[in-house]
């Protein structure tokens, strides 16, 4: 394990309430890794942001290829498929915005919140090439999987077939989420948690996974979805929404928590997004609309309670903010690359041709996937073989623009592989 000079005050620290629920688990290893400097800006992280304030465009949607693998030791551990469908299901709202209770964003945050274009699905194909819905079930030797400060493989061990836990899949090109019974330890009750991208801007040193094969999301079973009839075990009422998945995704594009985690820094520590108001604490899991720690002047405005990356019931949550949304976007491409190179994505057999098209019609951008070489050729031409754009692929997956594409018909080729007709609306 990690370096954990701040044990003792750590525990001072973690008032009553923290320590039934200890939320996501991240405040404690960061205020133990962080020694208790005040987390700053780095130029990196400047620059992500000031790059996607130009370039971030609609439709330009990033897919995500899922697995869950439900790590279970008691029947009502090993979740139903409809309660994994259910958790996909939120984590598609709320990354779209598409989310019933946005409409309770508070009006002066209305200007911020904003729908991430990041969608995700379950796989359809491991990383052998075998056929799969996603969902990788293993009976665990073991009751559960408890947070030990001392020692944080106790709970990275659900990431292992040989510790009781289920192996990842290639965590490169897929995210993983562990399903299991994390423990109740004298720490409380950890209800996820997420290692943040290797290189994240603005995390302190340390936080990030100390393998790849531990890169991915781990929940508490109770905590996934929302029909889920363990859904009160975590014994907290109000987080039966399967926002824990939405928050623990978050970190793991690389989003801090909107307090910053400070214990005793307050408001001096910030999450480095200027669209997050200044929060000296979490919520603390109270829905508490008045709750504003810090004065920031001319134009305070209240604590964010409703943003996912705070620490509340899951009815209380329901937006991200562009600076966000900015952040993760710019850490997929920076750092988790590999999630946008199409794989887990089923081939279609179509004749001759290996690759598919979507959507089509087509309006501003086109999403090609397919099992070509590397060095293959895409081009697009119209009906008298004239070409209107050429490009080598790049990964398994490819996003063309067509917003400047006339209406009418085209053929799409592939080099090696075929063609298909495209009609752009
Ligand atoms: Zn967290």
């Amino acid at each position: 394990m990690r370096k954990l000079l701040l044990l003792p005050i750590l525990f001072f620290a973690m008032n009553l309430s923290a320590q039934q629920h200890v939320g996501c688990g991240f405040d404690l290893l960061l205020e133990a890794e962080q020694d208790g400097k005040a987390v700053r800006w780095n130029e990196a992280y400047r620059y992500a942001l000031e790059r996607h304030m130009e370039t971030h465009r609609t439709e330009d949607i990033i897919q995500i290829p899922v697995v869950f693998h439900v790590v279970w030791n008691q029947e009502y551990q090993n979740l139903h498929d409809s309660v994994i469908f259910s958790q996909l299901d939120v984590l598609n709202e709320d990354y779209r915005r598409l989310n019933a209770d946005a409409s309770l964003t508070r009006t002066e945050f209305l200007d911020v919140a904003a729908d991430a274009e990041i969608e995700f699905f379950l796989a359809e194909v491991d990383p052998d090439g075998n056929p799969t819905n996603g969902i990788d079930r293993v009976e665990s030797a073991v009751s559960g999987f408890a947070l030990n400060l001392f020692d944080f493989s106790t709970l990275d061990a659900v990431k292992s077939s040989s510790t009781n836990g289920a192996d990842a899949w290639d965590t490169e090109h897929y995210l993983n989420i562990w399903v299991c019974n994390l423990e109740e330890s004298i720490w409380g009750q950890i209800f996820g948690y997420a290692y943040p991208p290797e290189g994240a801007p603005n995390w302190p040193a340390g936080n990030s996974a100390p393998s790849p094969g531990l890169e991915g999301v781990v929940l508490h079973y109770a905590t996934v979805g929302r029909n889920n009839p363990q859904g009160l075990d975590d014994n907290l009422e109000g987080n039966e929404r399967g926002r824990t998945a939405t928050h623990e995704v978050g970190h793991y594009l690389g989003l801090r928590h909107i307090w910053a985690d400070g214990f005793f820094d307050g408001c001096a520590e910030d999450d480095g997004l200027e669209d997050t108001p200044n929060a000296a604490t979490s919520t603390n899991f109270i829905c508490d609309y008045t709750k504003n720690t810090c004065d920031d002047g001319e134009g305070d405005l209240p604590d964010m309670i409703e943003n996912f990356m705070d620490y509340n019931e899951g009815e209380c949550y329901n937006m991200f903010t562009y600076e966000q949304i900015n952040m993760m976007r710019t850490n997929i491409e920076l750092f988790r690359p590999g999630l946008l190179e199409g794989y887990g994505v089923a081939v279609e057999e179509l004749g001759a041709v290996q690759f598919t098209v979507a959507p089509n019609p087509v309006d501003h951008q086109l999403t090609i996937k397919g099992n070509w070489a590397d060095d293959a050729l895409v081009g697009m031409y119209d009906l008298s073989g004239r070409e209107v754009f050429a490009k080598q692929v790049e990964g398994r997956q490819m996003n063309i623009d067509t917003s400047f594409l006339e209406s009418g018909i085209y053929i799409l080729r592939v080099d090696g592989l075929g063609e298909t007709k495209i009609v752009k609306k």
